[in-house]
């Protein structure tokens, strides 16, 4: 049984009270400017019903695909600074009630990002002052599966912390990995995608995401490397690596 933590509930109320109003198909990130004083964007991904897959047609010649940037309050790209900086901390705040299979998978959901991240390190720590904070709960919001919260200021700061809420109840290893890879690619500064097979996409948890591992794709690099507030590739150019960082045949 895992406790939900009292403290936070006013601010997922405040969170989500932006990101419900944020449609399933919207790709920019709500500002919560003048709500909450240096919250500067946040992302609550729903909804996870019964796991149907839809068919989606491959004719995919001569588009583009698109993932975009969190925003600081400045409405700068939201990064970590690079400079100095080789590591990112992350903590989970409690493992209470979590099995040891679902733990794994959850640190793997954050290391993955180790394969494709170009500026520096995903290294989990103790300290209170990790860089992201994952919480576990049972529940988040009605329809709610998972949160990131970016706290960025102006680009000259960067983003000085990221909070990443999942809602586990009933959810096995492959899919609390990948939830856990998406909302960590919110926290690393990263928007949504609107490739329907990339980690980043929208409408991930709606997917019958509990069958295999979804790993973060070159299009995912792309964003992160780019610094732009949206990216685009040719769609025939998104590879999906495999969740060991090789490219899937
Ligand atoms: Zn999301």
């Amino acid at each position: 049984m895992i406790t939900p933590h009292q403290t936070i509930l006013p601010f997922l109320a405040v969170a989500f009270s932006l990101t419900l109003f944020h449609s399933a198909g919207a790709e920019t990130c709500p500002k919560a400017g003048g709500v909450e004083a240096g919250a500067s964007c946040e992302h609550g991904d729903g909804v996870r019903t019964g796991h149907t897959h839809a068919s989606e047609s491959h004719g995919d010649a001569g588009r583009m695909v698109h993932i975009h940037r969190m925003t600081c309050d400045d409405g700068a790209v939201a990064r970590w600074k690079p400079v100095g900086r080789d590591v990112v901390t992350f903590k989970v705040k409690d493992w209470a009630g979590v099995s040891l299979e679902v733990a794994l998978a959850i640190r793997r959901g954050v290391l993955r990002w180790n394969r494709v991240q170009p500026f520096y390190v995903m290294w989990e720590t103790t300290r209170e002052d990790a860089d992201i904070t994952i919480e576990l709960l049972d529940d988040l919001l009605p329809g709610i599966v998972g949160a990131a919260k970016v706290k960025c200021r102006n680009a000259r700061e960067g983003i000085r912390k990221a909070y990443v809420f999942l809602a586990l109840k009933g959810v096995g290893a492959v899919e609390a990995q990948n939830m856990t890879a998406h909302e960590i690619g919110h926290a690393m500064g990263l928007g949504h995608s609107d490739h329907s097979h990339d980690l980043m996409d929208a409408k991930l948890a709606e997917k019958n995401i509990d069958k295999r591992m979804i790993c973060p794709s070159n299009l995912n690099r792309a964003g992160l490397i780019a610094g732009m507030h949206s990216v685009a590739i040719p769609a025939e150019e998104w590879t999906e690596t495999d969740c060991w960082g090789r490219r899937s045949g």
